[in-house]
């Protein structure tokens, strides 16, 4: 019998596993999906804090102060950890002051993790709690659940698009609250990005070249023309009050003038022509372009509530996505997440143990 079952081969299934086996242990690395990587696969591959720890706490004003100092302490030796095991780094520094951070070639961070982790075992979703050995839920949470969607943060679930794998339907929310683990704070809340509405065709290799960033420089209006303006440098606030609109749809009308505004790398006119190109309705009035977007849901926010060993009931862990009311309120970084709450899962469990 395996002396630890890890359930998902994400960021943090494989963080955790990675760190089991290098202390000795006899892992079962179970995957629902045909693939090791997870969402991280078709991430941007940014592992990234906050500047300081105040910055983190004022920017999730809800999550849970103790697992977001042991997150921002531990984020940087841990994107050491994960370069010493071969991951090859694209880029260093995030381009933004607010953040630091690294950011990696995600299919060698994925096979670099794999070497060390172990191969998954694919097809294997884990269905109900091993007896007598501890577990890693590490899911990814219900970013492909309509039906918790539903229950827990919008009406509007059917017509949102999933900008993560369709694997992370919320079997580790559900096995752990069985368990008798608590829900975190915040399942109402998502972390996503607007996207060109249908009939667009949005693959998963498009998930970051087509993300419409520029709510900040749009005036943003639902289908009964009631407007939202952008509040947070992340936008993710618009892509929350898209989700509740009628069929989780933004128009975003940008005036002439703002075409040439930068988001990061791309302009503004980028990002439009990405949008019609990929067959989103947009419209031209004047100078002035207009986009329909609909609300695309990459994370969910909330999930097991966990102490900072990652506990979530008696032999019960939870990491990544599975482990909420980190980033309650704001945004931060999933992927820092997913690796340090991972590798720390899996000490306490084999310390428990
Ligand atoms: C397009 C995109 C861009 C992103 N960019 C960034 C970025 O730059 N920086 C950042 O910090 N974050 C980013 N993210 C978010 C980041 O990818 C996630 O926060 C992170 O991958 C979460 O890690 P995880 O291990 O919880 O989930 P995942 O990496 O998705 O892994 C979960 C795994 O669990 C498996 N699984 C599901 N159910 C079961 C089951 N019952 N049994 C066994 N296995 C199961 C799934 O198939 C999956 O392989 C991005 C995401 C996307 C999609």
């Amino acid at each position: 019998m395996a002396d630890l079952v890890v359930a998902g081969a994400g960021m943090a299934g494989l963080a955790a596993a990675a760190e089991a086996r290098s202390r000795g242990a006899d892992v079962n690395l179970i995957e629902k999906g045909d693939r090791a990587g997870g969402s991280m696969l078709l991430s941007s591959g940014m592992v990234w804090r906050h500047a300081t720890l105040d910055a983190f706490c004022e920017e999730c004003p809800d999550g849970d102060r103790e697992l977001q100092a042991l997150i921002f302490e531990r984020t940087e030796s841990d994107i050491a950890w994960l370069e010493s095991l071969g991951a090859r780094v694209t880029e260093r520094g995030t381009g933004n002051p607010r953040t630091a951070g690294v950011r990696f070639d995600t299919g060698s961070l994925t096979r670099s993790l794999v070497r060390a982790a172990g191969e998954p075992r694919l097809r294997r979703p884990l269905q109900e709690l091993p007896a007598g050995t501890p577990v890693v839920l590490a899911t990814g949470g219900f970013p492909a659940g309509r039906e918790l969607l539903r229950r827990h943060v919008t009406a509007e679930a059917d017509d949102l698009l999933l900008r993560a794998t369709p694997w992370s339907a919320g079997d580790g929310l559900t096995l752990g609250l069985q368990a008798g683990a608590a829900a975190s704070a915040g399942l109402d809340q998502i972390y996503g990005r607007n996207m060109p509405a249908p009939p667009a065709r949005v693959e998963p290799a498009d998930y970051v070249r087509l993300s419409q960033l520029y709510g900040r420089h749009a005036s943003l209006a639902n289908v009964h023309g009631e407007t939202y303006e952008a509040r947070t440098w992340s936008e993710i606030d618009v892509v929350q009050w898209t989700a509740r609109q009628p069929r989780a749809r933004a128009w975003f009308t940008v005036a002439e003038e703002a075409l040439s505004e930068r988001v990061r790398d791309r302009t503004v006119a980028e990002m439009v022509e990405a949008a019609e190109r990929a067959g989103a309705p947009v419209e031209r009035h004047g100078g002035s372009v207009t986009v329909e977007t609909v609300a695309g849901v990459t994370s969910t926010l909330g999930g097991l509530r966990v102490d900072t060993s990652a506990r979530a009931a008696p032999g019960v862990y939870a990491a990544g996505a599975d482990a909420g009311g980190i980033a309650t309120g704001g945004y931060s970084s999933g992927l820092a997440a997913a690796l340090v709450l991972g590798r720390v899962a899996a000490a306490a469990a084999l310390e428990d143990a």
